[in-house]
C-alpha cells in the first residue's frame, strides 16, 4: 500500500496514512524506535517485554530488536501451548527467547519484586512495558505527526485505533493548534484509559477517545465486523484486521455517516498495521 491514499467507500471519503509503508510492524516501530536507542545508549544488549500470544508488540520487538543487534526476551501470558501459533513461531525464529507464565504471574509484570526476579533469571536487560507504551514510546509515536508534515499532508483531524493510548498520546503531543486526534478504543469498559493518557501528556487537550467502536470487546470479531472487513478490502484493496484497524475504520465510517463531527474537516485515518494478528481469526 502507498503511504497515503484517498479512500472512497459507502459514500464516505477520507485519507489513509499507512504506517506499514514505513515499517512492516506499523505503529509498533514508532513506539520501539527511541526505546531501542535508549537501550543502546544505556549499554544493554538484551530487551525484555510482555504480551499475549498474538501480541503485535512482542512480534514487532522480535523482528526489529535483532536488526539493531539486540537479543530479545518475550514474557508471554499463559502456559506454553503444544504448538506455537504463527506469531510466536516467527518470534522464536527471529531469536526471541519465549518465557511463558501463568496469568497470575503475568499480573505481576509491574511489581519490582517480580522484575528483580526476571533480572536474576535472564541477566541485565532493558525493560519495555507491555505494548511498548512509556515516555520513549510516546516520543517515538509523535514522529507520526512529523511524517504527515514531511509529506505535506493537509488535514484537520486524525483517527487512530487505541489500545494503551501510547500512539494517541504521542500524536496529540505534537499536533498543531486546531488539529485533533481521536482514538477508537479497541477495548470494552476501558473508560479509565482517559485518565492514564492525561497523565502521559498533561495539559494537552486536542484529543478524544471514542468508546463505541469496540464491537463487543478486545479481540472480539462479531459477524458484522468480519463482513465489513471483507467488503471493505474487496472494494478498496486495503487490508484490515479485526483487533484494531478494522474496528477503527468501521467506527469512522459510522461517525462520518451519522454525525456531523467531521463535516468540512479533512480526516486522515492512520493504519497502524497489525495484519499479522489477523491469522488468529477465522476469515
Ligand atoms: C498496538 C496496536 C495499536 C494500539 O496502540 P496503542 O499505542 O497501544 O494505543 C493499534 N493498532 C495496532 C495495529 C496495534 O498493533
Amino acid at each position: 500500500m502507498p503511504l497515503l491514499q484517498n479512500v472512497n467507500y459507502d459514500n464516505c471519503e477520507f485519507q489513509l496514512l499507512d504506517l506499514t509503508a514505513i515499517s512492516p510492524v506499523g505503529n509498533k516501530y514508532f513506539k520501539l524506535k527511541r526505546n531501542l536507542e535508549a537501550a543502546s545508549a544505556q549499554g544493554f544488549d538484551q530487551i525484555l517485554t510482555f504480551g499475549g500470544a498474538w501480541s503485535n508488540h512482542v512480534h514487532a520487538l522480535a523482528q526489529v530488536g535483532p536488526e539493531l543487534g539486540f537479543k530479545t526476551i518475550g514474557v508471554i501470558r499463559g502456559e506454553r501451548p503444544e504448538h506455537l501459533n504463527p506469531a510466536l513461531t516467527e518470534a522464536e525464529e527471529c531469536g526471541m527467547r519465549l518465557h511463558f507464565v501463568s496469568r497470575k504471574v503475568y499480573q505481576q509484570r509491574e511489581s519490582q519484586v517480580y522484575l528483580d526476579a526476571l533480572t536474576h533469571f535472564f541477566g541485565a536487560h532493558y525493560l519495555l512495558p507491555e505494548g511498548g507504551t512509556n515516555q520513549a514510546g510516546i516520543e517515538g509515536a509523535s514522529e507520526i505527526v512529523d511524517l504527515l508534515a514531511e509529506h505535506e499532508v493537509a488535514y484537520d483531524d486524525l483517527v487512530v485505533p487505541l489500545g494503551t493510548g501510547g500512539t494517541l498520546a504521542g500524536i496529540a503531543s505534537k499536533l498543531a493548534i486546531g488539529k485533533t486526534v481521536t482514538g477508537i478504543c479497541a477495548l470494552k469498559g476501558a473508560e479509565g484509559i482517559f485518565r492514564q493518557i492525561k497523565i502521559m501528556i498533561p495539559g494537552v487537550r486536542n484529543w478524544m477517545i471514542d468508546h463505541d467502536g469496540h464491537c463487543g470487546g478486545y479481540a472480539k470479531c462479531p459477524p458484522e465486523l468480519k463482513n465489513f472487513i471483507l467488503d471493505f478490502e474487496q472494494s478498496t484493496g486495503i487490508p484490515l484486521e479485526p483487533v484494531y484497524t478494522g474496528k477503527m475504520i468501521y467506527r469512522l465510517l459510522q461517525l462520518l455517516q451519522t454525525t456531523d463531527e467531521y463535516a468540512d474537516r479533512r480526516v486522515v485515518a492512520i493504519h497502524t498495521g497489525g495484519l499479522q494478528g489477523r491469522r488468529g481469526f477465522d476469515f
